[in-house]
């Protein structure tokens, strides 16, 4: 055995020992050790032997600190648990197709087979909480609530319940942090009312997806991006809008901005309608409201998008108007005048907007147009939008080299965004069709 070797066999003990392979690095000590003291037999000259004898102590003590490290390492080892559960998934390629493998108990089961404990609720009446009434009902439906009225149709669901999704960046901004409602001092099954219609599901709708519109998509991105990129600057007398009424003909793409907003502007998004907002039980639909109000602040910057705001909130004070929905009405009005970036001290980068749309802005109660500062009217679209709504329309399908956008668009005047899509969908499918 050469010095070299001995030095070497050293190098690499130690190394190892550093690099945490504390196995290999015994290995090589135990190795060095021995080899020391067969070289020190060989040693006539006494102080070298000496010397050598030092060394190999030396090296005996490191081999004992890396033994003590592995002793330590190993005391920390928890006893696996009893393997006999997890024993036809480990061994399914040996496993005898003809031999069923014993059953696996529930709660040993991976946590996707593992069914949520659910609790059955009886349909007896015991207080007007528990039972399946108009908003509750809806989410009764296995769980999973369906919004009948909603545009976005099965997307609504509650953000800080599972999934954040980010959600989208907002899909996640509640679920991401973990972050959920304290409602104390609320019916819990309100505040799941609410929930299920903060969007976390992408509606998946770009700014490139809606033609033409591009004073209101300046419009909600300066509102609802700008102040939380630039919080400093949104300050005082330019604070952001707290309200924001989308107005226009039918089938303008007013709820496809909203869509848009919620896909890309990163805000908890709350898609509200009317029948969100409305109970049977007296009181309930102010508690709501104010409870809808409440929670966007807590998931703050939150957009609160309610369609068909006339719906919810016309003229008050007419013969035909109920108690019940007046005091709705006051109740969204107080609530809106404490949102938003609305004094010198508030962060706008933690605003909460309310977006709204109707095709009946004279309908609407003038206190609450006042609160929705901001109006922008999505007119029915110009010959280059219908033009390019031909284009997005027809994105997917194989057009003939003498069809001349420009020209069906001239001739489309007055056509809203809609209407060319049932165009489109109704031409196309008629030439796939004869083509065949
Ligand atoms: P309403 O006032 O009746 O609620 P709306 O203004 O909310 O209508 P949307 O629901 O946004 O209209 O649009 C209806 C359909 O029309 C959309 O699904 C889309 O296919 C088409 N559409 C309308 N405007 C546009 C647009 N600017 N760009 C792309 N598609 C559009």
């Amino acid at each position: 055995m050469s010095l070299a070797e001995i030095f070497d066999n050293v190098k690499k003990g130690r190394e190892y020992a550093l690099l945490g392979n504390y196995d290999s690095s015994m290995v090589y000590y135990q190795g060095v050790i021995q080899q020391i003291q067969k070289h020190t037999l060989l040693i006539r000259d006494p102080a070298l032997k000496v010397k050598w004898l030092q060394v190999r102590q030396e090296l005996v003590e490191e081999y004992e600190q890396v033994k003590s490290i592995v002793n330590t390492l190993e005391s920390f080892q928890i006893e696996k648990p009893p393997t006999d559960f997890s024993a036809p998934q480990q061994d399914e390629s040996s496993r005898d197709p003809s031999i069923w493998p014993p059953p696996i108990p529930v709660e040993h089961r991976a946590p996707l087979m593992k069914r949520p404990n659910r609790e059955i609720k009886p349909l007896r009446k015991e207080s007007p909480v528990g039972q399946a009434r108009g908003l509750v009902g809806r989410g009764q439906q296995g769980g999973r609530a369906e919004k009948p009225s909603s545009k976005y149709g099965g997307d609504s669901r509650a953000r800080g319940k599972d999934d954040k999704g980010k959600r989208n960046p907002q899909e996640a901004a509640g679920d991401a942090d973990g972050k959920k409602f304290d409602g104390t001092g609320y019916d819990k099954e309100l505040i799941d009312v609410l929930e299920r219609d903060i969007i976390s599901r992408n509606p998946n709708v770009h700014w490139d997806d809606i033609a033409d519109l591009e004073d209101a998509k300046r419009l909600l991105r300066e509102a609802v991006v700008l102040p939380m990129w630039m919080p400093d600057f949104f300050k005082g007398i330019r604070r952001p809008w707290k309200g924001v009424l989308m107005v226009g003909p039918p089938g303008t793409g007013k709820t496809m901005l909203a869509k848009a907003v919620a896909t890309e502007c990163g805000t908890t998004f709350f898609n509200v309608s009317s029948s969100t907002l409305t109970s049977k039980y007296r009181g309930e639909s102010e508690k709501l409201v104010r409870l809808l109000f409440e929670m966007a602040r807590y998931y703050a910057p939150t957009t609160i998008f309610i369609d068909e705001i006339d719906s919810i909130c016309s003229r008050r004070g007419t013969s035909d108007e109920h108690e019940a929905s007046r005091r709705v009405k006051s109740e969204l009005l107080i609530q809106m005048d404490g949102v938003g970036g609305t004094s010198e001290n508030e962060d706008p980068s933690r605003m909460v907007m309310v977006l709204a749309a109707t095709n009946f802005p004279w309908d609407i109660d003038e206190a609450l147009r006042r609160r929705l500062e901001k109006r922008v009217y999505i007119s029915l679209p110009s010959a280059s939008g219908r033009a390019e709504l031909l284009k997005i329309n027809l994105r997917g399908v194989d057009v003939a080299l003498g069809v001349d956008v420009t020209l069906i668009a001239e001739k489309m005047e007055g056509y809203s965004g809609a209407d060319i899509n049932n165009v489109c969908r109704s031409s196309t499918s008629f030439f796939a069709l004869k083509n065949r």
